[in-house]
């Protein structure tokens, strides 16, 4: 006789699309257990306090539109807001889900087996988490930008002073904001590099240090943010229209409020490209990224042209020429990687307490108990920051044992590169569920309103799984290969899929990580709801289930 399951479905982790997905599988009577690594809910805005974290999606757009108490109820305060606003909305969030009594703190999987007699999953958490359980389904939410990377650097462990990682900074005692006992005042502070952690907290800390020294291996196009106070009764404008601005972020490549222009920049002429340049650039967000001449992301000669504006920019704000020169990227172009958005970031230069060094013209070459150590001499320091990213999409699922049918590990089934079908669910790991993962429609996208339309459809799902009483649920290795092949073409068709990045999987502080490979849907948050509309059209088609 089989075991029956402690549990019909166990969620990983309690961030954004962990809670919710948790809710509702609840909701539709399932028995849940949600487990989460750290000791409270929040996710990415639970670990990334460094001083100036913040949002790049516009507030009212970046939350959960499913929710309408919630999105009356809550005002944000800013245009772009701060993690401590984010992290008091998701907990209200959590309140009104009363999503903690399900919830298991401190709980960190180790492995999670599927035993296949039983059809059943078998999950075995690190010393002092709970006692292994098993679960029918388990869906995995581990968040794309959750496994933090320290740098290989000679020495690293032995420097004297404070040290910290953007994404796991120490917490405030009343859990919301930075702690406030890191005090960069008067301090000699280095920060290596320079994403859009490193371009935020740069911002923060040039502002008190008495010097700031920036390790910038690769610059990065950044463009201005917009923040600005979000007066009282725009908020509630904002509350007034929440429906329409859902159906319009529906109709948008990535759910943020920036839609491409239905010009090409090549086919416009130079004065009037420029005119509509400056405009995007003065506009809030990834107006310039993402709101831009359609054919920006995908022709080099478009791409050229907005590159060579924004450099233009750079220029401009960067009184010296040298440094200005070093700001500019010079191995791809505008858009390919991910956009920092930054709020004077670029005077931070022109400040005496704020010195750039480029280290491709002059490499780190060791961390000491004194300071860092490059091919110029040494130069001490009180406090490093490593602003230096995460193992992106991969890592959260790495850095734990998934054992599937006949004891292959994730690791190896994506050994040579990652295949899933929808970014939901692999051949050889049946009931096992990604979300917001490798190949998903909400890892390039704005999370929590991509993650809910996946949310909502796979609830749908599992209302029919539970009503068809469907135990074992499977792609076909043939759905899987078509999906994997068109995310491939889909990237292949964008500039970005020929750049190296944490989107194509290129990681240069991970052994092996140096080849590209599709961990993106690239066809647009409309063309990936469009597709899971005909799967369930088609009664699920792609999916074996028993
Ligand atoms: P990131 O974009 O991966 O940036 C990491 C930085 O560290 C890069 O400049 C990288 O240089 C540098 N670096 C890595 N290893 C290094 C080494 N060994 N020596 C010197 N420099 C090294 O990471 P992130 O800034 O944390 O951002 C990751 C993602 O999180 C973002 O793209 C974004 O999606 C999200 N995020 C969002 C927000 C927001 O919404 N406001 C804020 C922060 C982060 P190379 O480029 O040369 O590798």
């Amino acid at each position: 006789m089989k075991k029956p399951p402690d549990f019909d479905a166990v969620v990983i982790g309690a961030g954004i699309s962990g809670m919710y997905q948790l809710y509702r599988l609840r909701e539709l009577g399932y028995t849940v257990k949600g487990v989460e690594a750290s000791d409270n809910i929040g996710g990415v805005w639970h670990q990334n306090r460094y001083p100036g974290c913040r949002v790049d999606s516009e507030s009212d757009t970046y939350g959960y539109f499913w929710n309408k108490e919630l999105l009356q109820e809550y005002n944000w305060s800013e245009r772009f807001a701060s993690q401590p606003e984010v992290l008091r909305y998701l907990h209200r969030a959590g309140e009104l889900m009363d999503i903690r009594k399900d919830y298991l703190f401190n709980t960190r999987v180790k492995s999670a087996t599927y035993d296949e007699a039983n059809n059943l999953w078998r999950i075995e958490f690190v010393e002092g988490g709970s006692a292994p359980m098993t679960a029918r389904f388990l869906v995995s939410a581990l968040g794309p930008l959750s496994a933090p990377q320290m740098p290989k650097i000679d020495g690293v462990h032995t420097f004297k002073g404070e040290t910290y990682h953007t994404g796991r900074w120490p917490r405030d005692p009343n859990g919301f904001g930075p702690d406030p006992k890191i005090d960069f005042r008067g301090k000699r502070v280095a920060v290596i590099g320079t994403g859009s952690s490193g371009v935020q907290v740069i911002q923060e800390v040039s502002k008190v240090a008495k010097e700031l020294v920036v390790y910038q291996r690769s610059p990065n196009w950044c463009t201005p943010l917009g923040n600005a106070p979000l007066p009282p009764e725009e908020m509630e404008a904002i509350k007034k229209r929440y429906d329409d601005s859902l159906a319009f972020l529906d109709t948008t490549l990535g759910g943020f409020a920036h839609i491409w222009l239905e010009q090409n920049a090549t086919d416009v002429s130079a004065e009037e490209r420029e005119v509509t340049l400056e405009k995007l650039y003065k506009g809030p967000g990834f107006s310039l990224w993402l709101g831009n001449y359609k054919d920006v992301l995908y022709n080099p000669e478009a791409n050229h042209l907005v590159s060579d504006f924004v450099a233009r920019k750079i220029r401009q704000r960067v009184k010296d020429p040298k440094v200005a020169e070093k700001l500019i990227p010079k191995d791809h172009g505008f858009g390919l990687r991910r956009i920092p958005l930054e709020t004077k970031y670029f005077e931070c230069y022109n400040q005496d307490n704020v010195k750039l060094v480029d280290i491709k013209e002059t490499p780190i070459e060791r961390i000491t108990p004194q300071g860092i150590e490059t091919s110029e001499g040494l130069r001490e320091f009180d406090i490093i920051v490593f602003a230096t990213g995460f193992d992106a999409i991969l890592g959260s699922w790495n850095r734990m044992d998934i054992i599937g049918r006949g004891g292959v590990s994730l690791k190896d089934a994506w050994k040579d590169g990652v295949q899933t079908y929808l970014g939901m669910q692999i051949v050889g790991f049946p009931n096992f569920f990604t979300l917001v993962g490798a190949q998903s429609g909400a890892t390039f996208c704005n999370i929590p309103r991509c993650s809910a339309l996946i949310i909502d459809w796979l609830s749908e799902f599992f209302a029919q799984v539970k009503q068809r009483d469907v135990e074992l649920i499977e792609p076909t290795p043939q759905a899987q290969a078509e999906y994997t092949a068109l995310c491939h073409k889909l990237l292949g068709l964008t500039l970005i899929g020929r750049t190296n990045s944490w989107f194509t999987g290129v990681n240069k502080n991970l052994e092996g990580r140096d080849k590209r490979d599709a961990l993106l849907w690239a066809g647009g948050n409309p063309g990936y709801r469009e597709l899971l509309g005909k799967v369930s059209a088609n009664g699920y088609e792609g999916l074996v289930m028993a």
